[in-house]
């Protein structure tokens, strides 16, 4: 096969997935890069070439972009709100992943560049309220991101837009919305709600003390992208034709109460909930505006939240169960 294809943070969650979706496409040589040990991957695929190296470096850029046609760049230092609201330089030195790739793809002469943005882009003072009007892709502006983690995808996307317009890189851009599965982070601090939920339910069945703290009053808002509606709207939104920003995302919002009651009917548990009023809880509202995905790729989410929920609790159960023997 002479097309190689270059999946950036090909060890953790989402990367871990385009991986084993590309190699079962068949289409090209899938080339794997994550900063992280090789043993430490959530997937590996033998059929990949696995390279674990540091792609804030150059040079480690220019190894891994060289021969490739692809690039798609999952990499990045990043977690649920605890970890992005802690660590805010560490997330904006994330540009460093993104520059570099960008020059050393444009040096190797790659056709695509595939960059995950997310949904914390969106300017603060339209997600005051939990019952919001969905975010569109022109909310963006003017900017007033997620301090730190957000100014970076913001910087970021627009510097993949002015690597199109004054390089010739075709550059494609997905500003993903809460996205979760199995493989995810579930522990360890950089866990994101929908897995921690699952976790503290779980964790909370298991030892019999049934009660969990939930970050603020979980009233915020939020919606939830189940992951292989995530690697869909991906993949179109890498072969498509649509240069800026696409919200990848689902529209289905709750409250973080009833996502916490969904956690406790698949379970099969009732918690007491305990709110920690000065945890970190991001916005007060967000949802995502599907209109321009559905339009130029007929793409909507597949996977309801009850549906995904049951999966990755599942998932998460079996690990507990597995650490604990
Ligand atoms: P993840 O943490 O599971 O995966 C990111 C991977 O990048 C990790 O395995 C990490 O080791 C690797 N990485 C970090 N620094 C690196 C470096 N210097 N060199 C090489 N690899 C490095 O996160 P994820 O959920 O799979 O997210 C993938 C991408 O999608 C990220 O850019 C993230 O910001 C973005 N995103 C994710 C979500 C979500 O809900 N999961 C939402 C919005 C945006």
């Amino acid at each position: 096969m002479g097309k190689i294809v270059l999946v950036c943070g090909a060890g953790g969650f989402i990367g871990g997935h385009l991986v084993k979706r590309l190699l079962a496409e068949g289409q090209a040589t899938v080339r794997a890069v994550d900063l992280k040990p090789l043993d430490q991957w959530y997937q590996r695929f033998p059929a990949a070439e696995n390279v674990s190296a540091d792609l804030r470096d150059l040079e480690a850029c220019r190894r891994a972009t060289a021969g490739v046609s692809e690039v798609y760049n999952l990499a990045a230092s990043m977690g649920g709100m605890g970890f992005i609201e802690a660590h805010k330089a560490e997330c904006m030195l994330n540009v460093l992943i993104n520059t570099h790739l960008l020059m050393a793809a444009r040096d190797s002469g790659a056709s695509r560049f595939f960059f995950a943005s997310s949904a914390c882009v969106y300017a603060a003072d339209k997600q005051t309220v939990a019952q919001l009007a969905p975010l569109r892709e022109s909310d963006a502006y003017p900017a007033m991101p997620e301090d730190g983690y957000g100014w970076e995808k913001l910087f970021s996307e627009r510097m993949c837009r002015h690597f199109a317009e004054d390089f010739g890189l075709v550059t494609r851009t997905a500003r993903y919305h809460n996205v979760y599965g199995t493989h995810e982070t579930y522990q360890g601090g950089r866990e994101k709600a929908p897995a921690a939920i699952c976790r503290k339910v779980a964790e909370a069945k298991r030892s019999g003390r049934l009660e969990i703290e939930i970050w603020g009053d979980g009233e915020q808002t939020r919606s939830f992208t189940y992951i292989d509606d995530c690697l869909r709207g991906t993949l179109l939104t890498m072969r498509g034709a649509h240069a800026d920003p696409i919200n990848v995302g689902s529209s289905e919002m709750v409250t973080i109460n009833q996502l916490v009651s969904l956690a406790e009917e698949i379970a099969g548990v009732r918690v007491q909930r305990r709110y920690n009023l000065s945890a970190p809880k991001g916005v007060r509202g967000r949802n995502s505006d599907n209109t321009l995905i559905k339009s130029l790729h007929d793409w909507q989410p597949a996977t309801s939240l009850r549906t995904g929920l049951t999966e990755l609790y599942r998932w998460i159960e079996d690990r507990l169960a597995q650490a604990a023997r």
